[in-house]
């Protein structure tokens, strides 16, 4: 039988996920962070800024983060500007349409020369064991066919005492909030997806995908099956988003 799983709303043969995802990123790649911003009224900022300072890359002596799912580079230019002068990063992603986006966003920043662009599989990265000192991946995971094969790659990449944080949209656990949560992704953000992209599908598909994704505790035992240690998470925003740490020790 063939093995299934979600796009979206939708139940998909596993090995078809990958490409309507690339398809969703190919469209969204040139107005993606704008659309952040419009989207999340720039609350991803601090969402993201909340991963950066768990990070905490620091300001005296080498550091290398791996952004995987990285698209335009927004979490590594965050972690190069928060660290020090040996501090760099490097963005991997599957889609060459936002790595485009996110070189050139490069091309403009103070500490752009610290990142470096990777086409690559979340699945399988094209990295060797033991290289990097964090793993970063922040509303990737959910776009990834094979989750659990994502997190033990991070874990394989990741140094021995390595930390892996993932950023990723959760289930609104405030009486109240959820109705106006349900009534705004549903309606609005298609909307502006289709306005300002041209794309409603695409960003149904995004607002989709959250609802499908496991909730902070089955993700937590997820994490601790790819073999992290000391897993624990907390959510922001009313639970719109759940950040997770693991270490690899
Ligand atoms: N991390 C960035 C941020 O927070 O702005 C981008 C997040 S974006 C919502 C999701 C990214 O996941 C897209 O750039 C997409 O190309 C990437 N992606 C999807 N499947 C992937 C895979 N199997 N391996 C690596 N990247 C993948």
């Amino acid at each position: 039988m063939t093995e299934t799983t979600t796009f979206g709303a939708r139940e998909v043969p596993l090995e078809d996920k990958q490409a309507l995802v690339d398809d969703v990123f190919r469209s969204v790649a040139r107005r993606y962070d704008l659309m952040n911003d419009l989207m999340s009224f720039g609350l991803h900022r601090v969402w993201k800024d909340a991963l950066v300072t768990a990070v905490n890359p620091p300001k005296n002596r080498p550091f290398a983060l791996l952004d995987i799912a990285g698209g335009t580079g927004d979490v590594a230019f965050r972690v190069v500007a928060a660290g020090g002068e040996e501090t760099r990063a490097t963005v991997c992603d599957i889609n060459p349409d936002m790595l485009a986006v996110g070189r050139e966003r490069a091309a403009t920043r103070p500490h752009g020369d610290a990142v470096a662009f990777t086409e690559g599989n979340a699945e399988a990265l094209p990295f060797a064991d033991k290289s990097f000192d964090a793993a970063a991946i922040a509303f990737g995971i959910r776009n990834v066919p094979r989750v659990d094969v994502a997190l033990a790659e991070a874990f394989r990449v990741l140094k021995i005492g390595g930390r892996f944080l993932c950023l990723e949209f959760s289930s609104v656990d405030v009486p109240g909030l959820g109705a106006l949560y349900d009534l705004y992704s549903f309606n609005i953000i298609p909307a502006l997806g289709g306005a300002v992209v041209g794309d409603a599908e695409a960003y149904r598909y995004l607002v989709e995908s959250i609802r499908r994704f496991p909730s902070p505790r089955a993700f937590a035992e997820m994490m601790r099956t790819a073999g992290f240690a000391r897993v624990t998470y907390q959510t922001m925003t009313g639970g719109i988003v759940a950040l997770h740490s693991g270490w690899r020790l």
